[in-house]
């Protein structure tokens, strides 16, 4: 039985029980339960705040844990990180009150910095040989200037909504973030085996993000220009028409690329097209 930590509420934890659906592995969410096992695999979730993911699959009480490579990086466990799942996408950034003037990360030099992630503050600070204060805090970071607790901040940004609310601009990237797939050190070659599983169907998922399914009636004339346009996995298939000189022509294409390839294929008589959602994709 593999045991995998996520996120029992927050920002990750919507995301984390959706990948379980996609790959094909249900797990009761609807009862919160702290401990909750799939029907169709072996596997059990156990959800916890993030904070003690990287702990719990570190010391083998998980086998598995899904959480942001922040949480991994500020805990500095010794965890395998397996995927990058591609959500809960962020960075952690040097902030101070949008009025100052920033001239460089030796601003910092002398100042108090509010922040959560002490450990990847200090590693950054220590790296460009500033001499600042941290102010640990563990909620509500940005509040922290105006109150007076500290001259800065050091805290997650995605939009940078929050901190332009909260009178603040942000002056430095220091770390970047996504949702990670992580794996202790104890595991058994059972849980390998079923690892494995998982990523083979995370990667069918992960291969079909943002790619459709298009078929199309065309001319036989065009299907040499339109093979063109179409690269698909080996080559687009075709299939004959019951009507003379026409037929069916079927490929994945990109999304970012789909309206101009729709383009193209009109302008070489296409008819009748048709985009549908890829599921998965099995290479
Ligand atoms: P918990 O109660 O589990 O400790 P939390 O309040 O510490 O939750 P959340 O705010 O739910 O954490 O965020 C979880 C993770 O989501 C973060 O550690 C980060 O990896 C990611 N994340 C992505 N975007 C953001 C964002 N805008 N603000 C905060 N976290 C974000
Ligand atoms: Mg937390």
């Amino acid at each position: 039985m593999l045991r995998v930590a996520i996120q029992s509420k927050g920002r990750l934890n919507e995301e984390s029980t959706a990948l379980f659906q996609e790959i094909g592995i249900s797990v009761d969410d609807s009862k919160r339960k702290f401990l909750s096992q799939s029907a169709n695999f072996p596997l059990e979730v156990l959800y916890m705040r993030d904070d003690d993911i990287p702990q719990v699959v570190a010391s083998g009480t998980a086998s598995l844990g899904i959480v942001g490579l922040n949480e991994v990086e500020e805990k500095g466990v010794d965890v395998e990180i397996v995927e990058r799942l591609g959500f809960g996408g962020c960075r952690i950034s040097l902030a101070i009150p949008k009025a100052e003037e920033y001239d460089g990360p030796q601003y910092f030099n002398g100042k108090r910095i509010a922040t959560s992630y002490p450990n990847i503050l200090r590693k950054y600070l220590a790296e460009n040989g500033i001499d600042a204060k941290i102010e640990i805090i563990t909620g509500s970071v940005e509040i922290a200037p105006a109150a007076g607790i500290a001259d800065a901040i050091f805290d997650i940004v995605s939009s940078g909504g929050t901190l332009v609310s909260n009178g603040l601009k942000e002056v430095e990237k220091v770390f970047w973030s996504e949702a990670v797939l992580i794996a202790g050190p104890g595991l058994t070659d059972e849980d390998r085996k079923l690892l494995e599983e998982i990523q083979f169907r995370l990667d069918s998922v992960k291969v079909s993000r943002g790619k459709k399914y298009l078929l199309m009636n065309l001319p036989q004339a065009s299907v040499e220009e339109a093979v063109k346009i179409l690269p698909a996995m080996r080559s687009p298939t075709v299939m004959p028409l019951a009507a003379e000189g026409w037929c069916s022509m079927h490929s994945v294409v990109d999304e970012a690329d789909l309206w101009d390839k729709i383009r193209q294929l009109k302008a070489i008589g296409a008819e009748g097209i048709l985009v549908l959602n890829v599921d998965k994709i099995i290479p």
